[in-house]
C-alpha cells in the first residue's frame, strides 16, 4: 500500500533522474508540505481529480491518500516509470497522461491541483479560467509574485490584467507560503498556493471575452487615463456609463466596475 512506498529522495536517486530546467522541475519532497495542500484543496474520497505535472510524485502520493482518484498528466516521459510504481500501490486510483497540459483532453468539472511549472503557470491558469474545463475549484503552487498578481486589490501595483480576469471568474485567496528551501532543487524566488473557486455569478462567455479587450486596452497604457487608454472603445462614454470618472487608471478601476464596463461596451 502506499505507506509501504520509500522516501521520494530515494525513489528519484535510484531511478538517477536529474531535475530539467526547461520543464520547470522544482520538487516537493517532503510528504507533510504535500499532505498540507491536498488538505487545503478540499479533496475527498471517490472523487476524480486533475494534477499537473506530477514529476517524482510528492503531491500524487499525498493526493492518492485521500481515496481520490487522480488524473496524473505530466510531459516528462522519465517520471512514467515511477508514477506507475505508484500507481500500482494504490490500484485503480492513478490515470497517468503521458502528455503536454497546455493541450491534453482533461475531465470537465474536476478540480486542478498543481505544483505548476513557473514557464507555463500564467497559460495554463488562463486557459482554465477562460476555457470549455471549468474546474470545480484550482489549488496552485505558483511562484509568488504570479500569485500576488492574481489576488492583487485595486490600487497596487500588482493589480492588472491576471487580477481582474481571476477574479471575475473565481474567488481567489493565497493559502500557504512556501520558501525556495522547500523545492530540489531550489528555484531563485519564493512560492505560494493560490486556491480558486468558481464564482456563482460567473459572467457569459460574451462578457468575458469583452472584459479581456477591455483590460488589454486599459493595462497596456496602464499609466494613462481611461479616457485615453480606452478611446477605441468608447472612451468617455463608457465610464460615465458605469459611473467612473474618465481620469482614473486602469489600476485603480475594481473589478466589477470592469465588468460594468463589459456589458455595457456594445451598448455605448
Ligand atoms: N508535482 C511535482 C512536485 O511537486 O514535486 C513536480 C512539480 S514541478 C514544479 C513541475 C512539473 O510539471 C514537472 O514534473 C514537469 O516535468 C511538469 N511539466 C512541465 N511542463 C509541463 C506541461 N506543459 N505539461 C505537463 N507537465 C509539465
Amino acid at each position: 500500500m502506499l505507506d509501504d512506498l520509500p522516501p521520494l529522495r530515494e525513489t528519484l536517486a535510484a531511478a538517477g533522474i536529474s531535475a530539467k530546467k526547461s520543464f520547470g522541475q522544482h520538487f516537493l519532497l517532503d510528504l507533510n508540505i504535500t499532505r498540507k495542500i491536498a488538505r487545503l484543496a478540499g479533496v475527498s474520497a471517490g472523487e476524480t481529480v486533475i494534477e499537473v505535472g506530477p514529476g517524482p510524485g510528492g503531491l500524487t502520493r499525498a493526493l492518492l491518500e485521500t481515496g481520490a482518484h487522480v488524473v496524473a498528466v505530466e510531459k516528462d516521459p522519465r517520471f512514467v516509470p515511477l508514477l506507475e510504481d505508484l500507481g500500482a500501490h494504490a490500484p485503480g486510483q492513478l490515470r497517468i497522461l503521458n502528455e503536454d497540459a497546455l493541450t491534453a483532453a482533461l475531465p470537465p468539472g474536476a478540480p486542478i491541483v498543481a505544483n505548476l511549472p513557473y514557464n507555463v503557470g500564467t497559460p495554463l491558469l488562463i486557459g482554465w479560467l477562460i476555457g470549455a474545463l471549468r474546474p470545480g475549484s484550482m489549488t496552485l503552487m505558483f511562484q509568488k509574485e504570479v500569485a500576488d498578481r492574481i489576488v492583487a486589490a485595486p490600487g497596487s501595483k500588482d493589480y492588472g490584467r491576471l487580477s481582474v480576469l481571476a477574479q471575475a471568474i473565481c474567488d481567489a485567496r493565497i493559502v500557504m507560503d512556501l520558501p525556495a528551501r522547500a523545492f530540489t532543487p531550489p528555484p531563485k524566488v519564493a512560492s505560494a498556493v493560490v486556491h480558486l473557486t468558481p464564482r456563482l455569478d460567473r459572467p457569459s462567455d460574451e462578457i468575458v471575452e469583452r472584459l479581456q479587450r477591455l483590460t488589454a486596452a486599459a493595462f497596456g497604457q496602464r499609466r494613462k487615463m481611461l479616457r485615453s487608454s480606452l478611446k477605441p472603445l468608447g472612451g468617455e462614454a463608457l465610464c460615465t456609463a458605469v459611473g467612473i470618472e474618465p481620469t482614473l487608471r486602469a489600476e485603480d478601476v475594481p473589478v466589477a466596475k470592469f465588468l460594468a464596463m463589459a456589458a455595457a461596451l456594445n451598448a455605448t
